[in-house]
């Protein structure tokens, strides 16, 4: 059965949901227009209203690999692993994936990736406009005048 997102809170300001631990993520089911069920696959924007980026949790089982290639019209992806190996090919270009590697790919960079080894590859991908950002990290925060409290 397909994971539903728990514990959806929406406040002024804020979305909340639990999509499970990485090792729950191969259990989300994507409805793809085209392709059909895939497993492990689940997409953030609409279920936390994100206006910026894309964002979605992903699993490959090891030998597995996403059944197509594929570029963007204007957006940038960074694939970042969280556990489990595997590989990215870009253009034709193959780059080694473990947990910690962190990849950009340009919006007309066409792309792969499958998961290798013997655990399942579980990763994230922020999606963005490319170009977009126009203040980051300390250049955007605003640091309240309130205390911490808990
Ligand atoms: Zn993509």
């Amino acid at each position: 059965m397909a994971r539903q997102p728990e514990h959806l809170r929406i406040g002024a300001h804020f979305q909340a949901a639990d999509f499970g631990t990485p090792a729950e993520w191969a259990q989300h089911v994507l409805i793809h227009p085209r392709l059909g069920e895939l497993s492990g696959k689940v997409f953030l924007k609409d279920l936390l209203g994100l206006t910026g980026m894309e964002v979605s949790l992903g699993a490959l089982p090891p030998g597995a690999s996403m059944p197509f290639l594929h570029a963007h019209k204007q957006n940038e992806e960074l694939y970042l692993v969280v556990s489990g190996e595997g590989e990215l090919q870009v253009d034709g270009e193959i780059l080694p994936l473990k947990a910690g590697s962190a990849l950009r790919v340009a919006p007309a960079g066409v792309r792969c990736w499958r998961a290798l080894g013997t655990e399942p590859m579980t990763y994230l991908v922020v999606q963005a406009k490319v170009g977009s950002l126009e203040q980051h990290t300390g250049g955007d925060g605003i640091v309240s005048a309130v205390p911490v409290r808990w």
